[in-house]
């Protein structure tokens, strides 16, 4: 184990949302000795554990934006990226829905607005779409069709790149806030509940906490952070056989809108909502909005009606007074804020990492590409894809409603980022997912985790 109080790092990386794990990865790769510092007990505690996972193609991203750069370069690497990491793609392509006469008028500037934006869609009127989509509703007057919208899913990415860093070379620390820091024009003494971290540069990767750190370590900054909340209603997975293409609104300046869509877990979708809170820590639902959703969902595919609901869920976005990303170079302070990430920070966290990796090795002369990096495969949990039923180590199915071994739970126990509480098995195997939502496996689970949970050095202080 490496002792990170003695070490000098090149890099910290502060935060394991999608972003921190994808400039992580990034600057690791380009060589850099990185540490990553997460104040929770496990990865993806923030924004990035709730999203519609959607991958865009920023095929309505404002023209010349950050974010319009960032999605369209973020989706190119997951593509060429997700063989070889075992990363999941739900090829659904996406409708921009119109329902209304002035919905419809607007399609023409979204075909250009895609068009400007390097994506490709097509102009389908209302018999194509139904064509297409038996099941959605006749009220549909006319779409544009992105093919390139596709889904994949909110944790395993993260999951993989944050693996490949720690593959090589990595140092990954948990229960870490970063309280303050001072920079002494060399390096970042980065103070921590437990002790302090040396690293020559720091990328701010907070997310719902992106201004909170800028203040504590730059004793300033540029943007705020306005958590918008977005509930989402989960349906059984007999829905998913009533459709396979994404059904989106046509876009608002504010917000993408509710959208109807498949999960690669086999359930369909419903949301999210755009509601502006203070509380940046937790998100909840409330009845009245949940059937406002479901509603929707019916007035869109009238085959859902009466459809069985298996979940519902809340996430936050790490929105700002801003509508773009804020991306911020300290001058002489070798610190790098990558904030404000907020509608699309799933498909966006490779181009981000690259950036990331591009302005750490200006900052920082002399790092060396990893000529042949360490490949770390994440285990599938998509369901159309192959799950390891068949490996002899996979014992008895603990979770009987999403199929899930002992052996795939003990893997997500023993891996290289073992989960650290249930929410994190939950997140890397899919265990109390399904319709019973661990009613019938929870006790079994608790049997089987036992001492892994719970644990944390006898000081309590950042542990790997
Ligand atoms: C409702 C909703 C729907 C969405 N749909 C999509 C979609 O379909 N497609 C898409 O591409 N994107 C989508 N997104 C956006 C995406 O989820 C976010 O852009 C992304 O998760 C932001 O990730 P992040 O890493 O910047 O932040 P976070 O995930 O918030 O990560 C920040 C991390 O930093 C840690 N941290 C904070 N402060 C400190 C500190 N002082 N010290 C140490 N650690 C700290 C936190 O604990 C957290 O783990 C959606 C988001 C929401 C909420």
């Amino acid at each position: 184990m490496v002792d990170w109080k003695s070490e000098k790092y090149d890099v910290a990386v502060i935060g394991t949302g999608v972003v921190g794990a994808a400039v992580a990865r990034a600057v690791t790769l380009a060589g850099a000795s990185v540490i990553v510092l997460e104040k929770a007990t496990d990865i993806l505690d923030g924004a990035s554990k709730g999203n519609s996972a959607i991958l865009h193609t920023g095929f309505d991203a404002p023209d010349l934006s950050l974010e319009q750069r960032f999605v369209r370069r973020g989706q190119q690497l997951y593509l060429d990226l997700r063989n070889s990491l075992n990363l999941p793609l739900l090829e659904t392509g996406a409708l921009v829905a119109a329902w209304t006469e002035p919905e419809e008028a607007r399609l023409e500037a979204v075909l250009e607005l895609a068009e400007k934006n390097g994506v490709r869609a097509e102009l389908v009127a209302s018999g194509e779409v139904q064509a297409r989509e038996p099941n959605i509703s006749s009220g549909v007057r006319a779409a544009v069709l992105i093919p390139g919208e596709h889904i994949i899913d909110p944790w395993s990415p993260p999951l993989a790149y944050l693996t490949q860093a720690q593959a090589n070379g990595a140092t990954v620390l948990f229960d870490a806030e970063v309280l303050a820091g001072k920079f002494d024009g060399k390096a970042w003494t980065l103070k921590l509940p437990g002790g302090a971290v040396s690293a020559r540069a720091t990328v701010n990767c907070a997310g719902l906490y992106g201004d909170t750190v800028d203040q504590r370590l730059a004793g300033k900054t540029a943007f705020q952070i306005r958590p918008r909340k977005g509930q989402f209603v989960v349906f059984d997975k007999a829905a998913s056989k009533l459709f396979t293409t994404t059904i989106l609104p046509v876009p608002k300046h504010r917000t993408k809108g509710i959208v109807v869509c498949r999960t690669i877990f086999g359930n369909v979708l419903v949301g999210p909502t755009a509601e502006e809170q203070e509380q940046r820590s937790y998100a909840t639902v409330d009845r009245e909005t949940l059937a406002r959703l479901v509603q929707e969902a019916v007035r869109i595919m009238p085959a859902l009606a009466g459809m069985p609901v298996t979940a519902t869920y809340a996430g936050l976005r790490p929105a700002t007074q801003e509508s773009d990303y804020q991306l911020k170079k300290h001058a002489g302070l070798n610190l790098l804020t990558l904030g404000g990430i907020r509608s699309t920070g799933l498909s966006a966290a490779l181009g981000l990492g690259e950036y990331a990796a591009q302005i750490v090795c200006e900052i920082l002369d002399g790092l060396t590409e990893i000529s042949a990096p360490a490949i770390t495969p994440v285990p599938n949990i998509a369901e159309h894809r192959k799950r390891n039923w068949d490996d002899p180590g996979s014992g008895e199915i603990v979770c009987h409603c999403e199929l899930v071994t002992r052996g795939e739970i003990e893997s997500a126990l023993a891996s290289a980022l073992p989960s650290r509480n249930l929410g994190g098995l939950k997140r890397r195997t899919r265990a109390c997912m399904g319709q019973c939502q661990g009613f019938h496996c929870t006790a079994r689970i608790a049997e089987i985790t036992g001492p892994h949970f719970g644990q944390k050095l006898a000081s309590g202080v950042a542990h790997e």
